[in-house]
């Protein structure tokens, strides 16, 4: 690693400027009124969730539509197409489809209980031919062909969802950015909505001229309606003087929501423009995502107000490590000397229904307070490679790992019940952008200690150990985390252990829809999973609310059994690459 730290150091010094995460707003040139589009769904169109709303880590790609609380409503395509990627997994989209339409774009439907007859066989084939049941195939063009109108599917609730419903999404597929799918007059006009945004409250921030929060630095306003009037400060101007810092500038920060007819789900914002006597500060309008910048959420929300309030704060300001093209104008830095006057922000939705705050500041008084990031010792920042070099610990991260200026926090204990010493660095609640480098010196053991299986684990903010993984490297253990916090090094030497729960040997299964086993892993996890009966690799699929695996005794399966004795077999690997194998005979 220290090679590649070296690498990095001197590509950095050559590369002067952030141009990488400064990409301009690029409209797209699409006619939205001029497609007609078939519904994914024969019942009316009410939507749980909208496009653009803040999610964990990520804005939402696309429409959460309601089922009506059940699951198995019937799916159709939008438009002609063919099926171009199939996933299965008990995480994420669940069952999904992907389907390239002629126009060049394409339609996901995600949380799918069921595929079509036709598909469903083409997936159990590539499902066969890779020994997984996790699946994530992009199908050759001449695949399958769909009409528009045709059943695709059933509608479900697989995957890391909560709730029976459709995630439906278009893309364009060259980019595969995801559109807002209610800028389609065609959908839009099936989706009723006379419901205003809302605003609730708004935050003032002291920043650096990089768009950094200055910590402490900040205060949060809720609106009140009067009469027909939302204000802030009953009213009155506010006083910023309390922020004034040393070479800052003034931010703003607006809690926008809104909500779409006949349900009661809280949706995100669509459109909110920003002004200061009448001149426009800031613009966001969220048009279409770009997966690779999806992450940057959590800069574009305030972070902070979200982990310790539960508040969705839209930042009207961004920071020079923020990439995302929502941002249609973005002067919303301003000089303290000219804060004072009368601002107004219009919120908007896809529907054009409005709602507009207006407020006004006063001309700060009093004296600048210190600005912490002066002393630049004490934080690394987001727009430089940051490294720390101790004996027994290293970490290296590029620019935009992380946010906002992170204190240089590290701490070894010692004291502590594993291998090596507990290594804090930073603190688990920030976000982190990209994995980082990080390495640990193994300590002295024994001749035969198995190094090959150390890895990096990190204890989370609930002290409980998680796995990070990471490989033996001369005399270092090297990983790849994801999160700050304290870093120590484990051990994996165990192989995942396999319990069937409702069969044994010898038993009689004749009259099983299925088999059920647990498999549990002590610490890396079970990263594959296969069984075969009598020989032949047969489905086994992972029900992650049961926490099961399950092997279906259908139509696939069922030939495979022969009358009297059969032979299942069932291996399993953790990610540290531990396996164990165990069979039964079973009795059909
Ligand atoms: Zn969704």
């Amino acid at each position: 690693m220290i090679v590649k730290m070296t690498r990095l150091l001197l590509f950095f010094c050559f590369t002067s400027t952030l141009a990488a995460w400064g990409q301009a707003y690029q409209p797209k040139s699409i006619d939205y009124d001029s497609y007609d589009f078939h519904p994914p769904m024969k019942i009316d169109l009410i939507l749980a969730g909208n496009f653009g709303e803040m999610r964990d880590n990520h804005f939402h790609t696309g429409l959460d539509l309601k089922t009506g609380g059940v699951e198995g409503q019937r799916l159709y395509a939008i438009e002609d197409g063919y099926i171009s990627r199939i996933r299965i997994s008990p995480w994420g989209y669940g069952l999904a489809l992907y389907i390239d339409h002629p126009n060049g774009l394409s339609s996901l439907y995600g949380h799918m209980q069921s595929f079509s007859a036709e598909i469903d066989s083409l997936a159990y084939e590539k499902q066969k031919k890779n020994e997984s049941y996790i699946l994530d195939e992009f199908v050759l063009e001449d695949s399958i062909f769909v009409k528009k109108g045709q059943f695709i599917g059933l509608s479900g609730n697989s995957g890391s969802s909560s709730a029976a419903h459709l995630h439906f999404e278009i893309r364009e597929t060259a980019t595969e950015h995801a559109l807002n799918p209610l800028l389609f007059t065609c959908f839009r006009s099936k989706i009723a909505d006379t419901t205003r945004p809302t605003i609730t409250g708004i935050k003032l921030y002291a920043v650096t001229e990089k768009g950094y929060m200055i910590p402490g630095k900040s205060s949060y306003y809720p609106c009140k309606l009067v009469g027909e009037k939302l204000v802030v400060n009953e009213g009155n101007p506010i006083d910023v003087s309390a922020l004034l810092t040393e070479n800052s500038y003034l931010a703003f920060g607006f809690q926008t929501t809104d909500k779409l007819n006949g349900a009661g789900n809280v949706c995100g914002i669509y459109h909110t423009n920003f002004t200061k006597d009448d001149t426009q500060l800031h613009e966001m309008k969220i048009d279409y995502l770009n997966f690779d910048h999806n992450r940057f959420l959590n800069t574009h929300q305030d972070y902070f107000e979200f982990d310790q309030n539960n508040k969705h704060i839209h930042k009207h300001f961004k920071t020079i490590i923020n990439p995302l093209a929502i941002y249609v104008q973005n002067n919303g830095i301003i000089r303290w000397e000219n804060c004072a006057g009368n601002y107004n922000l219009t919120a908007t939705d896809v529907h054009g229904n409005k709602t507009i705050l207006a407020f006004a500041l006063g001309k700060p008084s009093g004296s600048y307070a210190k600005n912490p990031f002066d002393k630049t010792a004490g934080y690394f920042f987001p727009d430089s490679v940051n490294v720390l070099l101790k004996d027994d610990f290293q970490v290296l991260m590029e620019p935009a790992t992380f946010y906002e200026p992170l204190q240089k926090l590290f701490k070894r204990d010692t004291v502590s019940t594993y291998i090596t010493a507990l290594y804090q660095f930073g603190e688990y609640a920030i976000p982190v952008q990209q994995k980082f480098d990080v390495r640990i010196k193994v300590p002295a053991l024994r001749a035969d200690f198995p190094v090959y299986k150390l890895a990096i684990g990190l204890i989370n903010d609930k002290e409980k150990l998680t796995y990070i993984g990471g490989d033996y490297v001369d005399g270092w253990v090297e990983g790849a985390p994801r999160n700050f916090g304290k870093f120590v090094l484990v051990v994996d030497t165990l192989a995942p252990l396999i319990t069937p729960l409702d069969f044994m040997e010898g038993k009689i299964i004749t009259k099983f829809k299925n088999l059920q086993l647990e498999i549990a892993d002590n610490l890396s996890g079970v990263s594959s999973y296969k069984a075969y009966l009598n020989g032949k690799w047969v489905l086994m699929e992972y029900d992650r609310r049961q926490m099961r695996y399950i092997i279906p005794l259908d139509k696939h399966s069922t030939p495979l059994l022969r009358t009297g004795n059969n032979k299942l077999r069932v291996v399993a690997r953790d990610a540290k690459g531990n396996e164990s194998e165990m069979g039964w005979t079973v009795v059909y």
